[in-house]
């Protein structure tokens, strides 16, 4: 492909996805542009209580950085998926629900139940989980 058609397409590309994190509400809530009860956050991750609980303990961990769901994740992006994991323990222990258990939910795509299209793992506890979950 022509070099200029290929430079035109990313430009046109990076102003969609820019135009995208704008709108994201949860990049907002990363930047403190919108409110939320934030239990923690660091240089790579955001954690808060989702505003719609479906148990005693809902809580969202998300990547600060805008990536839409798992269908966008890279091969860069390993250590910091093991990084929401690791967060989510230290969530549910701090909120002890460590011991009587609890799911995390990832998710994906409109099949999926995704609506909030910025990457995030539900840690949800609290109460005895029920099956089937489809
Ligand atoms: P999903 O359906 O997996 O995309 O989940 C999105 C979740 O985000 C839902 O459980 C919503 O209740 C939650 N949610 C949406 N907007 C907010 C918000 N501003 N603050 C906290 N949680 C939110």
């Amino acid at each position: 492909m022509d070099r200029s058609l290929l430079g035109y397409l990313y430009s046109r590309y990076s102003m969609a996805k820019s135009k995208l994190v704008d709108s994201c509400i949860f990049c907002k809530i990363v930047k403190k542009e919108a409110g939320a009860t934030i239990l923690y956050q660091d240089d790579q991750v955001t954690a808060f209580r989702d505003t719609h609980p479906v148990a005693p303990t809902h809580i969202l961990i998300i990547p600060n950085k805008h990536i839409e769901s798992l269908n966008e994740l890279l091969d860069d992006d390993k250590t910091l998926i093991g990084h929401m994991f690791v967060i989510a323990r230290q969530i549910a222990t701090q909120e002890e629900i460590h011991e009587g258990g609890y799911r995390i939910i990832v998710n994906t795509g409109p099949d999926g139940g995704q609506t909030v299209f910025h990457l995030h793992l539900h840690l949800i506890g609290g109460q005895r989980m029920r099956h089937p979950l489809g």
